[in-house]
């Protein structure tokens, strides 16, 4: 077994580093098809991977030709084509994190398993909580109580299930140890992501318990209905566990208003959750921050660095207004993890879900470093700036439309006015292989969706894509007079 074998580590990392130069290489010059889809099968024989499995025993020279197969099977993420899913193309600094991770596989959340990653860890969540505005005169989360705190999770999922956890703690401390009654709802626009209904009915109050809120004809959230929805919660005897509020929506990347939400809830005593893996990067900006006015006010945010910040999957913080809240939401003991010792650090432990936990931290301090605030937050503003010139190439395009201006980088349009088409677009499109793009419905409506991940997508990009879909549409026509 060559494991420990240092030699061994750079001859792989070489080959690896030299074989990823050239996948982004060739990715960001469009030499590739965006994305080319094979069934498992396909990939299996290909790849010969049940042998591998069965067999073991790869050398460097055969690990050269299984990537040389492997990554034409890949999303390629740094083809300016790329215009799908709310996932970052990382700045290649993330990839130190990564590597170090792998390498040292120091489970931190337990400190002395990895002071160095710990340390970095603590130091992100001040960065970010600092920007929330939620650090302390002593600038350091581990100090003082009265100030925010917070943790990074793998994925923006697990952190909305801790903030709740959290939220709950607070309204009914004492369902940790009895159970959750039947009596708490969340309120939360019903285009809210996913991982809050899956979040509430894991935590055992029902899928009943989540209350949709009013919206407008965008889906964003009409702070106008709060008082009616929430007066009537209250007079069937149910208390609210916490208001939820999307920053921005997955659908449409629209901002719900955060400042006039967390004002209503500051009044009533609710616990507000700002749901923000994507954009929460508006906080980086001066010009963008205005679409998070208010976010100081609310109790807890998840903020996903492998969204809008550069960094490699996964890194998200879950972080908290009042450290009370944070240190009180797990209560539990565990002998072997949880006993009295000369702690040098601090054991993030106490504040997870996860127990073995990796050094997420190291994956956007690297960006950072290398980067800079400023880089990632110019990276933002370009890509906002970008999607609102993409909006205005599409909407004057004949037989296209937008239905609204964006406010982040996520846009919507549609060809003509039938929903199959668009499903028919997009296929072709991703049998083509040229152009990756997503789709989405508003209010029953479907809508073809790019989102602007790639710093390389450019108005040429788009107006292939125009172009494109054009070809598609006119060779539907076609088929449906001929056939
Ligand atoms: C992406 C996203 C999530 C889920 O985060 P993951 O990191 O993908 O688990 C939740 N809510 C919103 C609004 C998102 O955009």
């Amino acid at each position: 077994m060559n494991n420990g074998n240092e030699n061994y580590i750079e001859q792989i990392t070489q080959l690896v580093g030299s074989k990823l130069s050239e996948y982004v290489n060739i990715s960001q010059s469009a030499e590739v098809p965006v994305i080319q889809q094979a069934s498992m099968q396909q990939i299996w024989n290909e790849l010969s991977v049940s042998s591998w499995i069965e067999n073991g025993g790869m050398r460097i020279d055969q690990l050269n030709d299984f990537l040389d197969s492997f990554f034409p099977h890949t999303m390629h993420m740094h083809h300016p084509a790329y215009m799908g899913h709310q996932v970052a193309v990382p700045h290649f600094s993330a990839v130190v994190g990564d590597m170090i991770n792998s390498v040292s596989n120091n489970p931190m959340a337990i400190y002395e398993m990895g002071p160095a990653s710990a340390a970095i860890e603590a130091a992100v969540i001040n960065w970010m909580l600092q920007k929330t505005g939620w650090l302390g005169e002593d600038k350091d989360f581990l100090g003082s109580n009265d100030q925010g705190a917070g943790v990074l999770t793998h994925g923006g999922s697990l952190a909305n299930l801790t903030a709740l956890l959290a939220a709950r703690n607070r309204v009914a401390p004492s369902s940790w140890e009895n159970g959750t009654t039947g009596d708490l709802v969340i309120l939360c626009s019903p285009s809210a992501h996913y991982s809050i209904a899956r979040a509430i009915s894991i935590m055992g109050l029902g899928s009943h318990a989540v209350v949709p809120l009013e919206v407008d004809e965008m889906e964003v959230l009409k702070a106008t209905s709060l008082r009616d929805v929430y007066d009537r919660v209250i007079s069937e005897g149910k208390r609210v566990m916490a208001v939820v509020a999307s920053a921005c929506a997955t659908s449409t990347g629209l901002y719900d208003p955060i400042d006039v939400i967390a004002d209503f809830c500051l009044e009533n005593k609710l616990w507000l959750h700002i749901d923000g893996p994507h954009g929460m990067a508006a906080i980086l900006s001066k010009n963008e921050k205005k679409l998070l006015k208010g976010i100081e006010k609310a109790d807890s945010v998840i903020w996903d660095a492998h969204k809008m910040l550069c960094t490699s999957t996964l890194c998200t913080a879950v972080l908290f207004k009042d450290k009370r809240d944070f240190n009180s939401m797990f209560q539990q003991e565990g002998s072997y993890l949880f006993h009295e010792k000369e702690n040098h650090g601090y054991d993030f432990i106490e504040h997870t879900i996860e127990c073995t936990k990796a050094g997420l931290g190291l994956k956007l301090f690297f960006v950072l470093a290398f980067l800079g605030e400023k880089g990632i937050s110019e990276f933002v503003e370009n890509q906002y700036d970008k999607t609102k010139e993409f909006h205005k190439i599409i909407s004057e395009r004949k037989n296209f439309q937008c239905p609204y201006v964006p406010q982040s980088n996520i846009l919507c349009f549609r060809y003509g006015n039938d929903n199959n088409l668009q499903l028919v677009i997009r296929e072709e499109l991703l049998r083509k292989g040229d152009y990756y793009i997503t789709l989405t419905e508003i209010r029953g409506l479907r809508y073809l969706r790019i989102v602007i991940m790639n710093p390389a997508t450019d108005k040429d990009t788009i107006y292939g894509l125009l172009k494109s879909i054009e070809e598609i549409v006119y060779d539907q026509m076609i088929d449906f007079y001929y056939y």
